[in-house]
């Protein structure tokens, strides 16, 4: 048996103003066909779990490249066709395959292409022909389209938010593409477009409701896996609305069954999901008013990983205002700022212009007169089992404010991303975090209480609102009942 891995993606905010080119990626995640022999990230752990399965198995394996950007703008035309064509050239040659399984986003778009996995299955499909089996891995947070169920045999999306199972979604992947290759189960997928924007934490009801639900549906039989691709809020595309994906094992009606089942169930739990946040005063007040701390703060819409710049200032500029002490932050992408601080040195003392840099949406830079308390080279944090880079980082004192600057955009994963410098995280009394929800696996078990603020930003939560101009479809919450025909006049 003969079986090609590789992993392209981003998760394309198509109203973000940093482009996305080879630097980003070559930043984030660029691995030229040895990515399974490095140290596992995030979105090279799938190669790595497919590689070892196929070997345990004596298949061979062709692995190409392994590209993964931090979320921004819509990717540079040249650079998303020069990832894929050389993933197709290394598949030609590669012919024939067994199996191709691909580790994708499922919300990149590139300049010219508003559905970049769809554009690459269809190619892929076009190479391979219709015996080969095409699997697919995706991050929830992903748009299904037309054109990707067209082409692949099995697509599978993670279940949970924060993604704490892309492993086991990989491995369920290669479990049933290999069943079907072997030709003992054939996959059917049906999808079911909820024509809802929103987002969905696991972590509580009713995500986690839904969560269960989806487990056991797949306890049938005739269900061989079930996604609920909660869509991209920030990506406008033509299909951009929230989906259930459901691969039955040769029983289209079942799947289409289960897919409405668990859509109605979704349905029925809107109006649980993402009540109003605090704005900052609010939520600093409620923080400040907690019997035991540390209090996160989560600054939603200043997270990387949605494509925003996390270099906003504030929730920061109203705590220095208010001259709260016990503050920690981060992580504040400002490499101009960050060098500063390396040619500083440590112990150093200097006046420094933090944040509020790419735009509006970053709010004021801040000045202050801060001590270099640390420096690292290589900054690291955790995401699940990998370990992702942060770049070089600075700790930065002052007052009762203390903070972590980097050279890496990334949001807030784990707090080892803090802790590596040797600060304490219990002794805070404040710990504002630049992430949506990845954060919360690390920080709930050190947290008092967590508070998500609905700070000014680049991806607000504010998902009635959201200016799109390319995806037309009615959607809850912008409507109340987005499947009613529209009124003739
Ligand atoms: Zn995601």
């Amino acid at each position: 048996m003969k079986v090609f891995i590789a992993c392209l993606g981003t998760e394309t905010n198509t109203f973000s103003p940093i482009p996305t080119g080879y630097e980003t990626f070559a930043e984030s995640m660029l691995f030229d066909g040895d990515a399974t022999r490095q140290p596992a990230n995030l979105f090279s752990e799938p190669l790595i779990v497919w590689r070892d399965m196929a070997e345990a198995m004596d298949a061979e394996v062709i692995e190409s490249l392994a590209a993964f950007a931090q979320p921004a703008g819509p990717t540079v035309r040249r650079v998303y066709e020069g990832f894929r064509d050389r993933i197709l050239a290394d598949l030609k040659a590669a012919l024939p395959v067994d199996m191709v399984l691909i580790n994708m986003h499922g919300a990149m778009v590139a300049d010219g292409y508003p559905d970049c996995e769809g554009d690459l299955l269809g190619r892929i499909r076009a190479l391979v022909g219709p015996q080969t089996i095409v699997g697919g891995e995706l991050d929830l947070h992903c748009s299904i389209t037309q054109a990707m169920i067209g082409a692949a045999d099995v697509l599978i999306t993670f279940k949970e938010y924060p993604h704490i199972d892309g492993r086991a979604r990989a491995e369920e992947l290669f479990t049933i593409c290999d069943a079907a290759r072997r030709g003992a189960a054939r996959p059917e997928m049906s999808v079911r477009d909820l024509r809802m924007i929103n987002m969905w934490r696991t972590t509580e009801a009713p995500g986690s409701t839904i969560v269960s639900a989806m487990q056991e549906a797949e306890r049938r039989n005739d269900i061989l896996s079930v996604s609920f691709a909660h869509g991209f809020p920030w990506g406008d595309v033509p299909e951009a609305s929230a989906k259930v994906l459901v691969v039955s094992d040769n029983a289209a009606p079942a799947g289409s069954a289960v897919a409405e089942d668990i859509a109605d169930l979704i349905w029925q739990q809107r109006d649980g999901v993402n009540g109003t946040l605090p704005g900052v005063a609010d939520a600093v007040q409620m923080a400040l008013a907690a019997p035991q701390g540390p209090v996160v703060l989560a600054d939603v819409a200043d997270n990387a990983g949605g494509g925003a710049p996390s270099d906003s200032t504030f929730i920061l500029s109203h705590l220095l205002e208010i001259g709260a002490t016990g503050v920690l932050s981060g992580f504040y992408w400002d490499p101009v700022a960050v060098r500063f601080c390396f040619e500083a040195g440590e112990g150093a003392s200097l006046a420094l212009r933090i944040g509020g840099k790419c735009g509006p949406d970053s709010g004021q830079p801040i000045d202050l007169k801060v001590t270099v308390r640390g420096l690292v080279a290589d900054a690291k944090q955790s995401f699940g089992s990998a370990s992702q880079s942060m770049g070089r980082a600075a700790w930065v004192s002052s007052g009762g404010v203390d903070l972590i600057l980097n050279e890496n955009r990334t949001q807030v994963f784990h707090p080892d991303g803090f802790t590596q410098f040797g600060l304490d995280l219990a002794k805070a009394k404040i710990i504002v975090v630049k992430s949506t929800q990845h954060f919360h696996a690390g920080f709930a078990p050190i947290a008092g209480k967590i508070i998500y603020v609905a700070a000014p930003g680049a991806i607000p939560p504010d998902f009635a609102n959201i200016p799109f101009e390319v995806f037309q479809q009615p959607f809850w919450p912008r409507v109340a009942e987005p499947f009613a025909k529209p009124s003739s006049a």
